[in-house]
C-alpha cells in the first residue's frame, strides 16, 4: 500500500471524534419536510464548515419552488473546492432534509444520541450521515493530496422527501450539474456495502368518475359515483394487478418484490368530505356525484410511459363500453423515467475498486424501488455518471430510534476518499 494512502486511511480514522460531532450537529438541526424547517440554518452551518476548509460556497434559494415562501425558502448550498490542475469534478450530493418524526422512539429524535458506537435520530442514516461522511472524506482527501487535479464538489440540498424540485432539479436548471460542469455524481444515500444505479419509474395519476346528486332515501334518481369508481377497481383487479405482477425487469431492484410492475392506490375519496373534528351531527343524505381516486405506478426500465398510461385507461374505457352512465377523467399529476447508470460507468467501477479495497468484496449492484434526486441529474442535468453510494442500512430510513454506525461512517469516507484520489491524482492507491 503506497505511503500516502497509509497516511489517507490514518488521516480519516484520526477524524473520528470530529465526524461524529458533525453528524450530530446536522442531527440537532431539525430539517423537517413538510413544511421544510431550517434549510438556511443547516446551509449556513455548512457553509461555515466548509468554508474554513478552502472550498468556495454558494447558498442558493430555489425561489418559487413547490413549498418556497419567505416562511419556509427552499435554501440549498453548493461548496466547491477547486485543484492545482484541471481534471475531472466529483459531486457527494446530500439532502438536508428529514421526513417527520412519527411515533415509537425510545430517544429524542434531534438529540443525536452516541449509545454503542450508534448515533440516534431523525435523519441519521438518510442522510446526514452520509453528508457528514462525505465531507470528512472530502477534507481527508484534500489533506492528504492537495496537488489534486480537478475538483471535488459537496451540495446539501432541499426537498429530496418531497420531490426534489426545491433542491436538485433546480439547480440542474441552474446549471450546478451538468456533464460540462460536474463528471461524476455520487449521491450518499444509506446503501452501506452496495452500490446503487439507479430507480424504477414514477407514473402518478388522479382517475374522477361522475355521478349526480339525489337523494339518499331515492338513490335511483340520482348516479352513484363511488359505485363507479368501485367498478374501476374490481376492473384492475381481475385484469391490470395480475399484468403488472407478471411484468418482471432485468433491472437488480430490491427488494425482491419491487422486481416488477407494481401499483399503489395511494387514495380514495367519494361524497361527502369527513366532518370536521368535533361535529356530532349526522351525514345528510345524498348520492355522491364525485369520486377520487389517486394511483401510484411504478414501471420499469422496460416499459415506456405511454404504455404505462394506456394501460389505465384501457381499463377504464372497458369499464365505459360495459357500465351505463360511466364517466371519467383521468390527469396525470407526477412522472419520473427510470434511470440506471451503466455498470461500467467510470464512477460505478471507481467506487466498486474502492469498496473493495476498504471491505474486501465487491459490491452488490442494486437499483432502488422508489426514485430519488438522481432523476434530476439524469433528466435535467444530462449526467449519467450517477450512483447511489453511502454509509447506514436502507431499511432504518424514515423509522422510529433511525440510526447510523459510526464505524460504517468511517468505512465508507474511506471509500469515498480512495475513489476522489483514484479519479483526482494520478496515483491508483487502489490496485496495490
Ligand atoms: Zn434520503
Amino acid at each position: 500500500m503506497p505511503d500516502l494512502t497509509k497516511q489517507f486511511l490514518k488521516r480519516v480514522d484520526d477524524a473520528r471524534d470530529d465526524l461524529i460531532a458533525l453528524t450530530q450537529d446536522l442531527i440537532r438541526i431539525p430539517t423537517v419536510n413538510p413544511p421544510g424547517n431550517d434549510y438556511l440554518a443547516i446551509c449556513e452551518y455548512l457553509d461555515r464548515r466548509l468554508k474554513s476548509r478552502g472550498f468556495e460556497t454558494e447558498l442558493v434559494r430555489a425561489k418559487d419552488t413547490p413549498g418556497d415562501s419567505d416562511k419556509y425558502p427552499r435554501w440549498n448550498i453548493v461548496a466547491r473546492r477547486t485543484g492545482a490542475h484541471g481534471g475531472d469534478c466529483v459531486h457527494f450530493n446530500s439532502h438536508i432534509d428529514v421526513v417527520e418524526v412519527g411515533h415509537g422512539w425510545t430517544h429524542d429524535p434531534f438529540g443525536a444520541a452516541l449509545v454503542d458506537g450508534r448515533i440516534y435520530g431523525r435523519g441519521s442514516c438518510d442522510m446526514k450521515g452520509g453528508l457528514a461522511t462525505s465531507i470528512i472524506a472530502a477534507e481527508a482527501f484534500l489533506d492528504t493530496w492537495p496537488d489534486f487535479s480537478g475538483a471535488v464538489e459537496i451540495s446539501g440540498t432541499a426537498d429530496e422527501e418531497t420531490g426534489g424540485f426545491g433542491g436538485v432539479a433546480y439547480l440542474c436548471e441552474q446549471g450546478f450539474f451538468s456533464p460540462e460542469k460536474v463528471q461524476h455524481v455520487i449521491i450518499p444515500e444509506p446503501f452501506k456495502d452496495r452500490v446503487c444505479l439507479g430507480h424504477r419509474g414514477v407514473y402518478w395519476a388522479e382517475i374522477e368518475t361522475h355521478g349526480r346528486i339525489a337523494h339518499g332515501s331515492m338513490p335511483f334518481l340520482g348516479d352513484c359515483a363511488v359505485r363507479h369508481m368501485g367498478a374501476v377497481l374490481a376492473e384492475m383487479e381481475s385484469s391490470l394487478f395480475p399484468a403488472l405482477a407478471r411484468k418482471r425487469t432485468d433491472m437488480p431492484v430490491i427488494p425482491e418484490g419491487a422486481r416488477q410492475s407494481t401499483m399503489n392506490i395511494n387514495s380514495l375519496h367519494g361524497g361527502q368530505a369527513e366532518p370536521e373534528p368535533g361535529f356530532t351531527g349526522l351525514p345528510s343524505p345524498c348520492v355522491p356525484d364525485r369520486a377520487k381516486m389517486i394511483v401510484d405506478r411504478r414501471f420499469l426500465l422496460e416499459e415506456n410511459i405511454e404504455d404505462v398510461e394506456a394501460e389505465i385507461v384501457a381499463v377504464l374505457e372497458k369499464v365505459k363500453s360495459e357500465r351505463e352512465g360511466f364517466r371519467y377523467d383521468m390527469r396525470e399529476i407526477h412522472r419520473v423515467i427510470p434511470s440506471m447508470t451503466a455498470r461500467d460507468a467510470p464512477v460505478v467501477t471507481t467506487v466498486s475498486a474502492a469498496i473493495q479495497s476498504v471491505m474486501g468484496k465487491e459490491p452488490q449492484y442494486v437499483v432502488s424501488p422508489g426514485t430519488y434526486d438522481q432523476k434530476h441529474i439524469d433528466r435535467i442535468g444530462r449526467m449519467k455518471n450517477c450512483i447511489a453510494y453511502g454509509p447506514g442500512i436502507l431499511d432504518l430510513a424514515h423509522q422510529p430510534d433511525e440510526y447510523i454506525e459510526v464505524g460504517d461512517m468511517l468505512d465508507s469516507a474511506k471509500v469515498m476518499g480512495l475513489a476522489l484520489a483514484e479519479i483526482l491524482t494520478g496515483e491508483t492507491p487502489l490496485k496495490t
